[in-house]
């Protein structure tokens, strides 16, 4: 018997392009969105929409959901703390099992916050366990991702991946084994070293490898921030290595040019605006990329540090942009006329934009018949929404995930009347578990650096 829901009676944001918020009914059945419109004939489990926006889930294009129970330890660092201590010191202490509590962690609190897919940048693979449990974790969640496996070294004392060789080998092993299929609902994905740590030769042969194995990648565009400064469009560009399958992160220092570049070429772009405003990478190149004719996406990227809400993405990103554009027009000594970018700008970059960033826009990204139903609703008469007379704007700028009542991804309801469905109390003892390992390991090895600082006089 074929399974069948229906959203009933909500105010729907399909976000396909030149559609209006209308009222309407959502039907699903096994999966997939069956029928949107004003239809009585209906049987199946009904979900009561009235008073609610039901609109496609959202997509993360960039997330290191690893990170999870190291939630807040970043809160006031730089970039190069960040990397200092998270990549190159507390990932050296992950076991199998706490990369399966951070996606896990992570994951249900992508779905609570109404995000149906992560792209989950995975830089903390010790050993293959740690892909394996890694990925058992996202797949225990329910949600959809791309897990885009990480080939950078982590420097341990004794690694177990000893070449970039043993590493490809791994990568050639997962497709074959975990990831044969790209419909399934976790795929697999290359996430390439950066540059200026591991060197140009080495993410050369990372490259091949993802183009051998057919699966996208994913870059941290951000070296021109280091010592000896690299523009990684310009080397792959150099290298003849631009491409359709790569979906580059941050880019903020990135010319207009090379921007202009990556559309051409067929890439894509994630914008991360918290972390990249916090840690000095640059102003988000979120308005910059539109302008020069692309869609970006959106990502919540350092997740011990900022909220895997992309609500909080949406908001600083539109308002950042109109920060920047608006000093334009007051360096002229005129207040501006007009407001650039819209709300729907900021809702397009975290649903469909987000979609196509990760060439998943035939399946999800927007609510149309023949889509796979990754469907939010979120409550509209709860007090910090009522009353709803922009249902767009109301969900990038009112909105936050305690209002996001129902979760579906490929139909099946993973929230509901505003609960996650698992089972909390296990989770806590393992996030504890997991959280006082790390942080006594990092504490015997000499703590986080930098250490905290000294309160300040004020
Ligand atoms: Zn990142």
């Amino acid at each position: 018997m074929s399974s069948r829901v229906i959203f009933q009676n909500g105010t729907v944001v399909s976000m396909v392009p030149g559609e209006e918020p209308r009222q309407a009914n959502v039907l699903v059945i096994d999966g997939d969105i069956a029928k949107i419109g004003d239809f009585g004939d209906m049987e199946g489990e009904f979900i009561d929409a009235t008073d609610c926006i039901v609109a496609p889930g959202f997509v993360d294009t960039h997330r290191h959901v690893w990170q999870t129970q190291l939630r807040g330890v970043t809160h006031d660092w730089s970039l190069k703390d960040y990397i200092r201590s998270i990549r190159l010191q507390s990932a050296v202490h992950y076991r199998p099992e706490d990369m399966y509590v951070g996606n896990y962690l992570g994951m249900l609190e992508a779905i609570n916050a109404g995000v149906t897919t992560v792209l989950d940048f995975s830089h903390c693979i010790n050993s293959p366990e740690h892909a394996t449990e890694a990925i058992r974790g996202t797949r225990e969640s329910g949600i959809r991702s791309i897990f885009a496996l990480g080939l950078n070294e982590v420097p341990l004392n004794n690694p177990v991946f000893n070449t970039v060789e043993h590493r490809i080998d791994h990568a050639k092993y997962l497709r074959a084994t975990e990831f044969p299929s790209d419909d399934a609902l976790v795929t697999m994905g290359i996430a390439l070293s950066d540059v200026h740590i591991a060197g140009i030769e080495r993410v050369t042969s990372e490259v091949g490898i993802s183009r051998e194995l057919d699966i996208p990648m994913t870059f941290h565009a951000n070296a021109v921030l280091f010592p000896d400064p690299v523009s990684e469009v310009a080397f792959l560009e150099e290298a003849g290595l631009l491409g359709p399958d790569l979906i580059w992160v941050h880019m903020n220092l990135s010319t207009d040019e090379e921007l202009r570049r990556v559309i051409e070429t067929g890439g894509a772009v994630s914008c991360t605006p918290e972390t990249e405003m916090q840690m000095g990478m640059g102003n988000p190149v979120f308005g910059r990329f539109i302008e020069a004719g692309g869609h970006p996406g959106l990502g919540c990227d350092v997740i011990s540090n900022n909220s895997g809400c992309l609500f909080s993405q949406m908001r600083l990103a539109l308002q950042a942009e109109r920060m920047v554009t608006n000093d334009k027009s007051l360096n002229t000594g005129y207040a501006p006329d007009m407001i650039w970018p819209t709300t729907g700008t900021a809702l397009r970059a975290a649903t469909v934009w987000g979609a196509e960033a990760l060439g998943l826009d035939a399946k999800i990204g927007t609510l149309e018949v023949g889509k796979q139903a990754d469907v939010i609703m979120i409550r509209g008469d709860d007090v910090n929404m009522l009353p709803v007379n922009k249902p767009v704007g109301s969900i990038v700028l009112h909105a936050h995930p305690g209002n996001v009542d129902t979760v579906m991804v490929a139909g099946r309801i993973l929230k509901r009347n505003g609960q996650l469905l698992e089972s909390r109390a296990q989770l806590r003892g393992k996030v504890r578990d997991s959280h006082d390992h790390l942080m006594s390991s990092i504490a015997r090895s000499g703590g986080l650096i930098p250490q905290p600082p000294a309160p300040l006089p004020w």
